[in-house]
């Protein structure tokens, strides 16, 4: 059995500490999974992987936009895997995030072992957030104090992304890190809250994660990391 491995560029923590500079493109990204979630060069809003296909999802008007990004785009952080289910429900009836977060984790083998995360359905309710594209000099922290948030009523879409265990806080952000696209590619972002109304939910393994760093990343390499304040600062911002 070929183990399912969850492909992630770069750590949470760096990012936090304000290196928003893309470095892998979208295309390499792609080679290591179809399902996913990151943000772009310069922390250009979310981006959200879905089918193998990249969206970017930004806003700062009135509604958010979203467009397919080509491969040759640079991302400063991904996370991705070749999703392939383990547990798929139906979700029939009206509920809140946290009630089907609850649903969703009781098929969970313990809590220790990462999750992708596939929710393809209708929502009375989505609450989205971006990041707005920011410079190097300002904090992760800071800067998502000024994020633009949209929420949409009654739409079809698919939630991607990535389950966390505690224990790999700090390399993610512990818990659920998802990203909404809607069926129109119309609406997206950053998931804060929803409220689904039917819906199917896909729960997929991860064997293994295949964690790759900047390497030729100056700014990286000699980066001085203060690890409590970045553990602090994805508390806060995610
Ligand atoms: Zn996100």
């Amino acid at each position: 059995m070929e183990a399912n491995k969850l492909f992630q560029y770069n750590t949470l923590g760096a990012l936090m500490a304000g290196l928003y500079g893309g470095s892998l493109t979208v295309g390499e990204l792609l080679e290591h999974g179809d399902l996913g979630l990151g943000t772009l060069d310069s922390i250009d809003g979310e981006l959200i992987v879905l089918d193998g296909k990249a969206y970017q999802a930004k806003g700062s008007g009135d509604q958010p936009e979203v467009v397919e990004v080509s491969h040759d785009v640079k991302v400063p952080y991904a996370a991705v895997i070749f999703h392939q289910a383990e547990v798929i429900f139906k979700q029939r009836f009206e509920m809140t995030d946290q009630e089907l977060q609850a649903r969703i984790e009781s098929y969970y083998d313990g809590e220790n072992l990462f999750r992708s995360i596939k929710i393809r359905g209708h929502f009375s309710k989505m609450h989205v957030r971006m990041i707005p594209k920011s410079s190097s000099d300002m904090k992760f922290a800071e800067v998502a104090t000024h994020q633009p948030e949209y929420t949409a009523e009654d739409i079809s879409g698919t939630i991607v992304g990535i389950w966390t265990p505690e224990i790999f806080h700090g390399v993610s952000v512990a818990g659920y890190h998802l990203h909404f696209i809607s069926d129109d590619h119309s609406f997206g972002g950053h998931v804060m809250d929803y409220v689904i109304s039917q819906g199917f939910v896909e729960v997929g393994a991860v064997d293994q994660l295949d964690q790759r760093f900047p390497v030729q990343d100056r700014q990286f390499l000699f980066a001085k990391f203060n690890a409590k304040e970045v553990r602090e600062d994805i508390d806060k911002a995610e």
